[in-house]
């Protein structure tokens, strides 16, 4: 067996590959491109491809592959295998820089949201090489963007790479004001942690509801659920173990860094979490990461399940999304510093921060949009609706020191001047973790805690590195016409700013109802509480206005998004609801009556017996049981009718249809099912149970 190292990386066509396998002035050529941007040439990229051909071939590939990410969420690969024609019926594996470059799937079953008509139903790919390349399955994958031939992108990393473009750009301006002047570029750090559930695949094939929609639709609640605590950070079971440490052997040979592994909260759930790296490779490696999670849960029997919600009543699943930003000289931005300069600068980085999250709370909740979050955001252990900012109460003095220009009344009292004095110490806020808060500063970083488990992270850092860039283009705008006194207008501007949006900032519970009240009535913050709702924001004028000024994306791009998802969330819950039906009719009701039968014939035959005897016990059951399947049988009917109903309207017009009218029908039909559950003797059940579920592995 090889060592860790050894592994690490060797399915990657990274930088040490590169630098064995490239002449000095190729690798120079292709480094340029990566850390700089510079377009690659013809000549580079046949060179690149060449090399890259040889391992591949060397290391068991057969096949490459346009690596991309769609708008579907999940990633898509078209494979063309390496071998071409050589005389004398023999092959020769060949891959040139064109083909490197660029490709061209025929895209036309992608969904383009309006973007792309499907008589030019090619798009194209085209490679971004900061992103490395490597091997899967014996093909090797090149991590690329997606585009139409207008030019629109079809996909999730195009506008990531220009949103770390666009906070690259604001931030130079602001370094540069403060003196920095070797920085020559700004990069967003991610570091996503997700967690998951692995059920027993032979109890999984069971189920309808799990196998068509990834989350159970039915299902009372067990006798026990996570109330005693005692899974979180528990002993970890064998066959999750090997799970564990086969999927890390996966993760590193593809160079992730996935590091931390442990159980969560609800019985069968866990979570993997990588070290962080530069935003759009680690969007790349978590996309990777939940497939392989997939897969290798396969080959234990298991099934990993993503679903932000996959049962009722225990927490669900997210991503908590840890976000900064870095220089090439290796300065984290949101590191506090030692110098009064580096205090100033930490300091207005971060009210850019609280300015961009005030200000675009709208896009970031709708980046995490969808209809399995919806059912997560809000309920156990997961932040609300609401955005909010928690900073620890020392931080929070500390702006509060500084906006009412009165004593910081930490360790020393004393008035803080910015660019003068030294920050105080503060302590990262370890004593509370809090763990309810959607956007939490701990320490170094943000961590968004609203993404959804099973969706790419991209959207969410599309927007806080949009919003983030915008806060800090005006910031640069009015600093760079600062006549005179530079640290006055900085202390000013860090001052107004947190005025103006300290009401972002909660460091109390954010699972308080008293908390939403006080966010929505006093302090006037956005509750969307479902998709619908949430991605309205998206063709919100002024929220459109940011993200073209700043090329993240065209408007055109922003509705077509936005038709995509208000189109998948009518998919999505109309798979539930007709899934629900499907299983009321073909499995509950025929379950629910063959009990009532067989308790009936029971009844009659004691009664024969022993005509004295009351046989309360089983009268009870068979009236309620009977009235349970008149009921059920009424909301399945009812519950059809509204999918129905839901008609042939706009995207919009069906989706909220579908929030208003099929959710809580649905949510009917399972309450009288789930009671049902509870009256039914256990070998009458057409499938597993909760308790099945969540403590089978
Ligand atoms: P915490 O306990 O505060 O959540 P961890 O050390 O457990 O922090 O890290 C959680 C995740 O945050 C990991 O993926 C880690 O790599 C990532 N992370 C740590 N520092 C940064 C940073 N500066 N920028 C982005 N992500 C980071
Ligand atoms: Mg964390």
């Amino acid at each position: 067996m090889s060592t860790v190292p050894e592994l690490f990386g060797s399915m990657v066509f990274d930088d040490k590959v590169m630098r064995a396998r490239l002449s000095a002035e190729v690798y120079k050529s292709l480094r340029d491109t990566i850390r700089k941007g510079k377009k690659l040439d013809l000549s580079v990229a046949n060179a690149v491809a060449d090399a890259m051909c040889a391992w591949a071939v060397e290391n068991g590939a057969t096949h490459f592959t346009h690596w991309f990410q769609p708008l579907t969420g999940i990633t898509a690969e078209k494979h063309d295998g390496f071998i071409s024609p050589a005389p004398d019926s023999h092959v020769l594996m060949k891959f040139s820089g064109k083909a490197l470059i660029q490709g061209e799937p025929d895209a036309s079953s992608f969904p383009s949201g309006g973007l792309r008509a499907t008589f030019e139903a090619r798009g194209y790919t085209a490679w971004d090489p900061t992103s490395y390349a490597f091997i899967k399955e014996k093909t090797l994958c090149i991590p690329t963007a997606f585009c139409s031939y207008g030019g629109e992108a079809l996909d999730k990393k195009t506008p990531l790479l220009r949103s770390m473009e666009a906070l690259n750009r604001q931030a130079l301006r602001i370094l540069k004001l403060f003196g920095n002047e070797n920085v020559q570029r700004v990069v967003t750090n991610v570091g996503p942690e997700q967690e998951y559930f692995l059920i027993d695949r032979d109890l999984y094939l069971k189920r309808k509801d799990l196998i068509y929609t990834g989350r159970t639709l039915f299902g009372a609640k067990a006798p026990k659920g996570q109330e005693l605590e005692d899974h979180y950070f528990g002993a970890i079971k064998p066959r999750v173990k090997a799970f564990m440490e086969e999927l890390n052997e996966e993760l590193w040979k593809l160079g992730v860094y996935a590091k931390t592994e442990h159980n969560e909260v609800a019985p069968s759930q866990h979570e993997l979490a990588p070290i962080f790296t530069i935003a759009n490779v680690a969007s790349d490696h978590n996309q990777l990461t939940m497939e392989i999670m997939k897969k290798v849960a396969r080959r234990h029997n298991m099934v990993c399940l993503l679903h932000e919600k996959p049962f009722a009543g225990v927490n669900g699943s997210g991503k908590h999304n840890n976000w900064s930003m870095s220089t090439d000289t290796g300065l984290n931005l949101l590191s506090p510093g030692e110098t009064p300069y580096e205090n100033a600068q930490f300091l207005l980085f971060l009210v850019a921060v609280l300015k961009a999250v005030d200000e675009y709370q709208g896009l970031l909740r709708l980046s995490v949009a969808s209809a399995g979050n919806d059912h997560r955001l809000g309920a156990n252990e997961a932040p609300p609706a609401v955005i909010s900012v928690f900073l620890g109460d020392e931080l929070s003095a500390v702006l509060d020191a500084i906006e009412t220009d009165s004593p910081y009344a930490g360790t020393e009292k004393r008035r803080l001047r910015l660019g003068v004095d030294v920050l105080p110490r503060f302590n990262r806020d370890t004593t509370d973790r809090n763990r309810t808060s959607p956007f939490a500063f701990t320490g170094n970083k943000f961590e968004f805690r609203m993404v959804g488990s099973s969706d790419s992270i991209s959207c969410a850092n599309i927007m806080i590195n949009a919003a983030v860039a915008e806060a800090l283009r005006q910031f640069a705008d009015r600093l760079e016409k600062a006549e005179g006194d530079f640290d006055a207008e900085l202390h000013d501007l860090i001052r107004e700013t947190i005025s103006a949006h300290k009401r972002i900032i909660f460091n109390g519970n954010g699972y308080d109802d008293a908390w939403i009240e006080e966010a929505t009535k006093e302090r006037g913050l956005l509750n969307l509480r479902t998709t619908p709702d949430a991605l309205q924001m998206a063709v919100d004028p002024s929220n459109i206005e940011m993200l073209t000024r700043h090329k993240i994306y065209s408007e055109a791009e922003v509705r077509s998004r936005y038709e995509i998802s208000m189109e998948n969330y009518v998919r999505t819950v109309r798979i539930e609801a007709l899934t629900m039906v499907d299983m009321a009719r073909k499995e509950i009701l025929p379950a629910v009556i063959r009990y009532t039968g067989d308790l009936s014939a029971a009844l009659k035959a004691k009664k024969a017996a022993m005509p004295e005897l009351a046989c309360r016990y089983e009268s009870k059951l068979i009236t309620r049981l009977s009235a349970l399947i008149d009921g059920i049988d009424e909301a399945t009917d009812a519950l059809q009718s509204s999918i129905d109903a839901c008609g042939s309207g706009s995207n919009t017009e069906q989706a909220f249809y579908i929030r208003d009218e099929v959710l809580c029908r649905m949510e009917k039909l399972r309450s009288l099912c789930d009671e049902a559950e509870t009256m039914t003797a256990a070998d009458y059940w057409p499938f597993p149970t909760y308790g099945d579920l969540l403590f089978g592995v």
